[in-house]
């Protein structure tokens, strides 16, 4: 049998640690895989591209996880509710697309026990699979985004959503980043005196950023609170997709070990 070849798809897609993830799993199991990058510009043409560069699979970031939805032939059916894929495995010449980011963010915080009610700050894609998740899970998620727009469709599916401007101060047990927000900035996901209402009472501050403590960690921890970045959800979602590309011939036990090495390298 020939060696199955991975990639990630984004843009851009240097910075991932997903590649090393991969492949260490796939050299501690003994698997003949290989996973590269493709810094992918037109995702209109994620489909073609992945069979024209004979892939088994693939995940997808930044931005093309809604193009990559409409590139599968069949859906799980989460992913057909959230509308977004992060990974794709194809069987006998069909694309089948599952999203292993909103099980991967589940499973990071499984550690706050007791935790029901979650602030989540910010609206966009990752925010959207990521509360349907937690409110399938039995969790109570409010949104709170900078601008009214993206939140409509939150409404609609029942959350409790505001804007800076109409925000009611509450309890939360989990306030939680779901913005770029001080990824590549110092900038906090929303006004640092809305911050100081809702963190002191919580439990603990989350934030899906990973490899740098960012502004919105560095508040909290000044409040001390427990704080907690993204590297789980990312390892979470890598090892859920290792499932996929591999048929779930391992256990996410068996895989985490090696896949976790990637962040000790
Ligand atoms: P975007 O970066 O596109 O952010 C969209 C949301 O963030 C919108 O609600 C937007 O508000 C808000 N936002 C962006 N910048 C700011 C700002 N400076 N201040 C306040 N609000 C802001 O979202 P994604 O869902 O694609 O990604 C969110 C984060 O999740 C990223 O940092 C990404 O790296 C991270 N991520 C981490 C993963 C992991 O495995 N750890 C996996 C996937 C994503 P508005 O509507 O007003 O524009």
């Amino acid at each position: 049998m020939s060696k199955h070849l991975f990639a990630l798809f984004g843009n851009p897609v240097s910075h991932s640690k997903s590649p090393l993830m991969h492949n260490l799993a796939f050299k501690g199991l003994k698997i003949d895989g290989c996973y590269n990058r493709y810094l992918l510009e037109e995702g209109e043409k994620l489909r073609e591209k992945f069979f024209a560069l004979g892939l088994k699979g693939i995940n997808i970031t930044v931005p093309h996880k809604e193009h990559a939805y409409q590139a599968c032939d069949i859906l799980d059916p989460f992913a057909q509710k959230v509308g977004a894929v992060n990974t794709i495995v194809e069987r006998e010449g069909k694309l089948y697309g599952y999203n292993t980011d909103a099980p991967g963010f589940l499973k990071a915080i499984n550690e706050f026990k007791g935790a029901k009610k979650v602030l989540f700050l910010g609206a966009g894609g990752t925010a959207q699979s990521t509360s349907m998740i937690l409110k399938e899970a039995g969790y109570e998620v409010t949104i709170l985004n900078r601008s009214a727009g993206r939140l409509e469709r939150y409404r609609e599916e029942g959350f409790e959503t505001y804007t800076f401007e109409n925000f009611q101060p509450q309890h939360f047990d989990l306030v939680i980043n779901m913005t770029s927000a001080g990824l590549e900035d110092d900038s906090l996901p929303c006004p640092k005196e809305i911050l100081d209402q809702v963190i002191p009472s919580a439990k603990a501050c989350i934030d899906v950023i990973y490899g740098k403590e960012t502004p919105f960690l560095k508040l909290a921890k000044s409040h001390n609170k427990p704080t907690k970045d993204g590297a789980d959800m990312l390892l979470y979602q890598g090892i859920i997709a290792f499932e996929h590309f591999t048929g779930h011939t391992y256990s996410f036990e068996e895989i985490l070990p090696h896949m976790r090495r990637a962040f000790l390298l």
